[in-house]
């Protein structure tokens, strides 16, 4: 059972006990106002913030004495992932891409260099839709296989992480996850490479929550992200950290 189905029973519970209550003690409206709003908080939070593992259980970080972080790149691939690959080369760092199905078919060849250069690439739906959050189950079902679909033709490699957009989960992503079986992967270092501007700001988030079994959003999609890339890795190569992709992070968990 998840988080928002206890949550949601609580909330069935209490309704019937407030109508008891309303009608033979004429309990005020006040109280049931209140308890709404403060489910329907728990209900947003849970939704909008991955790491709360309120509708599923996503992995946001490991627990690790090795000094190893996980840099992930979402939706790609793009015009600027072959200089993500270039710098993770020179550096010698491997990451997990989380790919938009969509973008392989534009741009098959980069999704093949990703695996041959020992990085990882993972499933972050086909559209990426701004209303993926309203989808449904099928549609989501759909979304997911035909993006393993690509990635396995195209890669030979059949992804076992998925990422939502957004990091938005619901009931939906929940049932859709527990069908495709996938594991799901979250982050605890935010970067908002695709929101601030300042490079110097974007690296500070990421550098002041750096610690053993990171998980780090970035996204391959701009500019500036590739100028925060090179020196991030810069920072964790003098910090004595290497980034490995987030199959291998799991492993390296602490027994
Ligand atoms: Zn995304």
């Amino acid at each position: 059972m998840s988080k928002h189905q206890i949550g949601y029973t609580i909330f069935g519970v209490f309704t019937l006990f407030y109508v008891y209550g309303y009608i033979v003690n004429g309990w005020s409206v006040i109280y049931y106002v209140s308890f709404f709003v403060l489910w329907f908080v728990m209900v947003l939070y849970g939704s909008f913030f991955i790491r709360s593992n309120y509708h599923l259980k996503a992995i946001s970080s490991v627990k690790t004495d090795e000094r190893v972080v996980s840099i992930t790149f979402d939706d790609g691939p793009t015009v600027h992932t072959n200089a993500v690959l270039d710098i993770l080369k020179k550096g010698g760092h491997k990451a997990s891409f989380f790919c938009i199905g969509q973008r392989i078919q534009e741009n098959p060849l980069m999704a093949e260099r990703i695996v041959k250069e020992g990085h990882s690439i993972e499933n972050h739906t086909y559209s990426h839709s701004k209303h993926i959050s309203f989808a449904s189950t099928k549609k989501l079902i759909e979304e997911i296989e035909k993006t393993d679909e690509i990635i396995k033709r195209q890669t030979g490699v059949k992804p076992q992480f998925f990422r939502p957009p957004y990091g938005v989960t619901n009931p939906n992503f929940m049932r859709t996850i527990r069908q495709s079986k996938h594991v799901v992967i979250g982050w605890n270092i935010r970067s908002l490479d695709t929101v601030i501007e300042s490079e110097d700001k974007i690296l500070k988030r990421i550098t002041k929550l750096v610690k053993n079994g990171s998980i780090i959003l970035l996204h391959d999609t701009s500019e500036k992200s590739i100028i925060v890339l090179e020196r991030l890795l810069q920072y964790l190569n003098d910090n004595n950290y290497r980034s490995v992709t987030v199959d291998e992070l799991l492993k390296l968990r602490k027994k």
